[in-house]
């Protein structure tokens, strides 16, 4: 028999072969209809929508208030996000329209708690470097001299699933954490975590990491006026949102030596480039260019999610959300819902 879900068509954007691959999987399960667009969602593409009640949006979706309101014209009714962050939505249209907006709050905080990790030993030890290095038969240390991450302070802003993930991820390394968040967690406290004003994480921190959604409260928390109260030689990571940065000042920072080093697996204008290969295509952000170009700067292109339980977590709560929310007009996990 032909399950009821069948009867919904779930079109998707900015589909990658993976997508494909664990979405199809589990829809085993659930028996919806699956129609995959690559192009990535925006006032243009939403006319590629037909006969679909069901958008499934990632990162770089354009969700703004003229395409929430053409997804309405197409009578969408659900916006399912296969992400955590969401702050390319516009809530508010999608409320005005009666269209529901789900996400997926929490795949895998393992996953991009580990990736900050990683970009902080390859930026520290040079093992990105080095990998190159001894292939050329070149086995000098010189330029390769790091730090013992052990006893030195990080700063942690945001310890919701992700920040508290890699909190205790730095603490097994021996470093002493510092932590601001609207919201203190009781539990980080008693693991020796030391809750602080931004201010003073600013300034007593040797690495920094962010891992706060982005909003109108955190949209460039780091500037020219917070950078100028770090220590010299501060590492900076950022697997959040690109928008935390204001990037200018940060290349001002890098350059004046005051910023050690830059780890970002997200960037302001990523939109336009990230999950595409574009190696032989003439890129046009000069700013992006810029940041490459320095030898302390490590970029990772969106991908601190991508591991093989994150796919799955993303792919299985995503057809759970659309299911309860066509079945129930609810989710049972509250904090996916979000219209
Ligand atoms: P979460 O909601 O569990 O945690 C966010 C934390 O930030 C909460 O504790 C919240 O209180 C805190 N916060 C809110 N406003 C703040 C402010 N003004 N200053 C300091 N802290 C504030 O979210 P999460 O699952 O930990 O994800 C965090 C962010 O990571 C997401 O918003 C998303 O942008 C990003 N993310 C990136 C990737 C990636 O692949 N790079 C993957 C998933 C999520």
């Amino acid at each position: 028999m032909e399950k009821p879900s069948a009867t919904y068509k779930i079109s998707f954007f900015s589909t990658q072969p993976y997508d494909k691959i664990f979405f199809e999987k589990y829809n085993a399960d659930f028996g919806f209809q699956l129609e995959f667009f690559d192009t990535q969602l925006n006032l243009k593409t939403v006319q590629l929508i037909s006969n679909s009640s069901i958008v499934c949006v990632f990162v770089n979706d354009c969700v703004d208030d003229a395409v929430i309101a053409e997804l309405a014209a197409k009578k969408v009714e659900i916006i399912a996000l296969r992400c955590a962050g969401f702050n390319n939505v516009d809530l508010e249209a999608a409320k005005k329209h009666n269209i529901r907006v789900c996400r997926v709050p929490a795949y895998s905080p393992q996953a991009v708690a580990e990736h900050a990790m990683a970009m902080i030993l390859t930026l520290n030890r040079k093992t990105h470097k080095a990998y190159n290095r001894v292939r050329e038969q070149n086995f000098s240390l010189n330029g390769l001299l790091g730090f013992d991450l052990f006893g030195k302070t990080i700063g942690v802003v945001g310890t919701g699933n992700i920040g508290k993930a890699f909190v205790k991820i730095a603490i097994g390394f021996g470093c002493r954490v510092l932590a601001f968040d609207v919201a203190v967690d009781a539990q980080l406290e008693q693991l020796g975590v030391v809750y602080s004003d931004l201010d003073t994480l600013f300034k007593e921190s040797d690495i920094i990491s962010l891992h706060c959604p982005l909003n109108e409260n955190t949209k460039h928390i780091i500037d020219a006026q917070s950078l100028s109260v770090m220590k010299k030689n501060v590492m900076i990571i950022n697997t959040s949102r690109g928008g935390l940065i204001e990037t200018s000042s940060v290349i001002d920072a890098l350059k004046e030596e005051k910023v050690g080093y830059l780890g970002i697996d997200v960037y302001e204008q990523e939109e336009k480039l990230f999950f595409k290969d574009l190696s032989a295509d003439i890129i046009k952000d000069d700013v992006i260019q810029r940041l490459m170009s320095f030898p302390n700067v490590l970029v990772t292109a969106h991908q601190a999610f991508f591991t093989e339980e994150a796919l799955t977590q993303i792919a299985l709560v995503t057809l759970n959300n659309i299911q309860e929310l066509i079945q129930k007009n609810s989710i049972e996990n509250q904090s996916a819902l979000l219209v």
